[in-house]
Parts: structure tokens; C-alpha cells; sequence
């Protein structure tokens, strides 16, 4: 789960992070009544999405040279005419893809004076089961054109979660960002602070971009992005109360109803599967026969009727689906009910694409015999490579 700058920032804060004043808005007249409650008389306009790279992105309703969406305000007048411009278009950027976002909300925050930007981000490295936290000297927009062309500009440190964060920990990230005497020392202590809120609110992504040196000889937040592990939030209610389902996908909010794990991917062939391993495994194969899979969908381990019905009406949602691979094993759940499910569901949603299904497991006779009694057009597969090869011939027939 994502949440926006400004209230990733105000959970920052709780740490001791050094942040901006700001407060976000609705309407241009919140907007107005922010700026006025902020000593100016520099102020920053934010559009608010769950999205980086706002900066350098464009609205589709503004000229093509008109700023993105972090515009620097020199007064009231110009907060609310900046507001104006924002609120209700859409910003396309870096990371939004074509279709952009509608701007719904804005952060209006003090305009810092910068002396330099630079990069902290943390994630959890899987492959040393540590948290890296990554940092460079070069912050600001072109982060990614750091890490392509000077990736020796680029550190990363990792702790131990059972050691914690050492204060030999502070000291190599001040020594990567360079920094030297009071500077030095609160490199040191954003990090621990950082890493101190990355680990008590479960999160999975935090990076700051730009954290930077003022003017004055302080250390400042001035954007964040965080994500939480989605497995944690049963125990951050706080965190949960901050989601924008606005700026989620509408099939994945639907599939969470049903405890489905669903994600949608760019191809033509929906996959309903039980299990996250042979949901991989189907999507790999669909692949190695020249189609993409169109999600990765996990319907877990009690396949009922009720979710496959979700399920299917999940993936047909998505006008790119060309045709739908079952693949599902029966483990716990026999074959039979599991085959039931399927003809009652494609029933209920009227199946208007080609189905191909392959079961496995208990009662896997019973089950191939109800789908074939069943009356609709199933393709019947025997295993994953079978059903693969049939799907894909399938929809290449549709096309
Ligand atoms: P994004 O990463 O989505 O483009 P940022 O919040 O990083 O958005 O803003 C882009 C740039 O705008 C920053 O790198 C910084 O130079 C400038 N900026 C952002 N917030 C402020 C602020 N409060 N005061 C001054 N400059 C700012
Ligand atoms: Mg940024």
C-alpha cells in the first residue's frame, strides 16, 4: 500500500525527521488558506498522486511548456493561480504512464532555500535479508540517470534487523554524502530516524528524493515516498486509515474484497490459478508459447464458487483479455467442487472468451467429467503445457 507525500511526511515527523512546514488541500481555497498559515514568502505547490516524478511531468490539459506538478510560489496570488492550474488535471509522468493522474489533492508547503540535494532510499533486500539503505551525494530529479551512467555515485549500507541501526551505520552515511561536522553528525541521525520509522511502521519502500542541505546548515525531508508491506497493515490501523483508493487500481481494490491476489499485467490471456508458485509457473509457460498473461491472479486455497465468480468477472473486466487459462490444483478443495465452481461461474458471467481449464489432483476424473457434461465450450488440458499451448492457439484464433 502507498500513501501520499504529505502523509508520509507527517508520519515522518512522529520519528523526529526534519520536515517542511506544509498542509494539504482540496480546493483552491484551502489551498489559499494554507499558504496564509506559512510564514512565505516562498511556498511550494504539490499536486498530491501516488506517483514520483511530478516535477518534470506535464498536464494534459496545459500547454506543453507550462511547469509540472512542484511549482515554486512567490506569493499568495501565485498559490492560488498554481492550484487553479492543478487541481482536476491530469498529470502525466515518468511513473504514471500515458493515461497520467488526476490531480485531486495538493501539499502547499514552505519554499526551503537549497544549498544541495541529495538521495536516501531503504528497501528490504531479500537476497541478504537486510535492510538497504541506499544513498547519493547526486539527489534531485535525475536519480535514475544517476544510476545508469555513475552508479559508483551511489552507496549502499545494509543492518542487520537483529542488530539494529549502529552508529557506525550514521557515520558511513555521512561519509557516502560527503559531509563533514555538524552536517556529518545529522546525516547520522536522519538515517537512524529514517530507519527507526521504516522498521516500527512495516514498510517495504521509503525514499527520500531530495533530502537536503538548506541554506542555513540543516538537514530537511523535502520528498518522500513510502510503501507498506501490505502483509503488516492488520496491525498499522493508522496507516490503513490513510489510503487513497482514488489512486488504486479498481480491479485490485475489488479483488482484495475477495481475498484474491490479483495484479494486472499488460497481456491478453487472464489467468485464474491457486497458488503463488503455479501462478508463476503459468505465467512463465504462457510466455514461453509466445502470449502474456494479462494478471497474476492467486485465488488461494478454498477455490469456492463465490470467489472463481469474483474471479472471472475480475479478469473480464479488462477489455485487453482475450481468453482465460484455469490452471488450479486440487489439494485441500477436490476436483469436483472445483469444477463446479467453474461452470457455475462462467455461467453467471457469461463467458464471451475462450476457456481453457486444466485440473489436477483429487477426483480429477469427476471434475474433467462435469466440465465436459457441462455444455459449455471448455477446452479440456492435461497438464500446464497442454493448456498453455491451447490457450494460446485459442486466442491467436480470435485475433
Ligand atoms: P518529484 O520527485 O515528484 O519531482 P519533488 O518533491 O522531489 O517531486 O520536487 C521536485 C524538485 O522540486 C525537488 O528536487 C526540489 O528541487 C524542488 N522542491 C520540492 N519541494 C521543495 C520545497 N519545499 N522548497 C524548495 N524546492 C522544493
Ligand atoms: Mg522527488
Amino acid at each position: 500500500m502507498n500513501v501520499h507525500e504529505y502523509q508520509a511526511k507527517e508520519l515522518l515527523a512522529k520519528f523526529g525527521v526534519g520536515i517542511p512546514a506544509g498542509i494539504a488541500a482540496l480546493t483552491v481555497e484551502e489551498a489559499v488558506a494554507a499558504a496564509k498559515q506559512l510564514p512565505g514568502p516562498l511556498y511550494v505547490v504539490k499536486a498530491q498522486i501516488h506517483a514520483g516524478g511530478r516535477g518534470k511531468g506535464k498536464f494534459k490539459e496545459l500547454p506543453a511548456d507550462a511547469k509540472g506538478g512542484v511549482r515554486l510560489a512567490k506569493s499568495i496570488e501565485e498559490v492560488e493561480a498554481f492550484a487553479k492550474e492543478m487541481l482536476g488535471n491530469t498529470l502525466v509522468t515518468v511513473q504514471t504512464g500515458e493515461a497520467g493522474k488526476q490531480v485531486n489533492r495538493l501539499y502547499v508547503t514552505d519554499g526551503v532555500d537549497i544549498a544541495k540535494e541529495y538521495y536516501l532510499s531503504m528497501v528490504v533486500d531479500r537476497a541478504t535479508s537486510r535492510v538497504a539503505m541506499i544513498v547519493s551525494t547526486e539527489g534531485g530529479m535525475d536519480i535514475e540517470e544517476v544510476a545508469h551512467s555513475t552508479p559508483e555515485k551511489i552507496a549502499t549500507i545494509t543492518i542487520d534487523p537483529a542488530e539494529g541501526f549502529m552508529p557506525h551505520h550514521g557515520r558511513a552515511v555521512g561519509y557516502a554524502l560527503q559531509l563533514t561536522g555538524d552536517l556529518n553528525k545529522q546525516a547520522g541521525k536522519i538515517a537512524e530516524q529514517l530507519y527507526n520509522a521504516f522498521v516500527a511502521l512495516d514498510c517495504d519502500m521509503l525514499e527520500i528524493n531530495p533530502l537536503v542541505e538548506t541554506k542555513d546548515g540543516n538537514l530537511l525531508v523535502l520528498d518522500t515516498k513510502m510503501s507498506f508491506d501490505s502483509n503488516s497493515l492488520y496491525r498499522h490501523p493508522d496507516v490503513v486509515a490513510l489510503r487513497d483508493e482514488t489512486e488504486e487500481d479498481p480491479a485490485e481494490i475489488e479483488a482484495s474484497k475477495y481475498d484474491l491476489a490479483y495484479i494486472k499485467l499488460d497481456g491478453n490471456i487472464g489467468c485464474m490459478v491457486n497458488g503463488a508458485g503455479l501462478a508463476m509457473a503459468t505465467m512463465d509457460i504462457i510466455k514461453l508459447n509466445g502470449e502474456f498473461p494479462a494478471n497474476f491472479l492467486d485465488v488461494g486455497g478454498g477455490a469456492t464458487t463465490e470467489k472463481v465468480t469474483a474471479a472471472f468477472k475480475i479478469i473480464l473486466r479488462d477489455p485487453a483479455v482475450k481468453g482465460i487459462l484455469v490452471n488450479i490444483f486440487g489439494g485441500i478443495m477436490k476436483c469436483d467442487i472445483i469444477a463446479e465452481g467453474i461452470v457455475a461461474a462462467a455461467k453467471e458471467v457469461n463467458l464471451s472468451v475462450p476457456l481453457v481449464v486444466r485440473l489436477e489432483g483429487t477426483n480429477v476424473q469427476l471434475g474433467k467429467d462435469i466440465l465436459a457434461n457441462s455444455g459449455l465450450p471448455i477446452v479440456p488440458a492435461n497438464d500446464l503445457g497442454d493448456a498453455a499451448k491451447k490457450i494460446v492457439a485459442e486466442v491467436r484464433a480470435v485475433a
